[in-house]
């Protein structure tokens, strides 16, 4: 029996031969960055030997399932597409050969997220914060004429 589990969200299956016993779903979570990316991290955690082999794709969350260190287990072959071609990692193994590093930057940099820009939401927030100032520019009209009316009339 070999322990099977997701990083990314915590899905833990028991692997008994052909038979695979999920004894958490998981699947709630989801990784924060570009999915490409997120498998990458946890292959190349694979590759240096941190996780085990990649076994599979986790049901829950798509992200790829490790075993425990060391693990004989059936390879797992997983497609990259990067901006010059297309990489597999197949049982450890990078086609074309190239540095996980490498890989990192690649991907990184091809899916680097650029600002957000939302004017609705701006506009929308600086509406609110000019609403909230409503009350208070009142207060302070109504403290300074009343001072103004009994310095001069009273
Ligand atoms: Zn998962």
């Amino acid at each position: 029996m070999t322990e099977v589990s997701c990083v990314t969200c915590h899905r833990r299956e028991h692997w008994d031969g052909p038979e695979h016993h999920v004894v958490i779903a998981g699947g709630l979570r989801r990784p924060t960055e570009a999915p490409a990316l997120a498998a990458w991290r946890v292959i190349a955690r694979s590759l240096a030997g941190e996780l085990g082999p990649v076994a599979g794709e986790c049901a829950g969350c798509g992200m790829p399932l490790t075993g425990p260190p060391g693990a004989d287990l059936a390879t797992w072959s997983w497609r990259f597409d990067l901006p010059d071609g297309p990489l597999t990692v197949d049982g450890g193994r990078l086609s074309p050969p190239m540095a996980p590093a490498d890989v990192t930057a690649r991907l990184e940099a091809l899916h680097r997220r650029g600002w957000d820009l939302r004017p609705t939401t701006w506009l929308f927030q600086g509406c609110l914060i000019a609403g909230m100032l409503v009350p208070i520019a009142l207060w302070v009209f109504g403290a300074i004429y009343t001072a103004a009316f009994l310095i001069n009339y009273w």
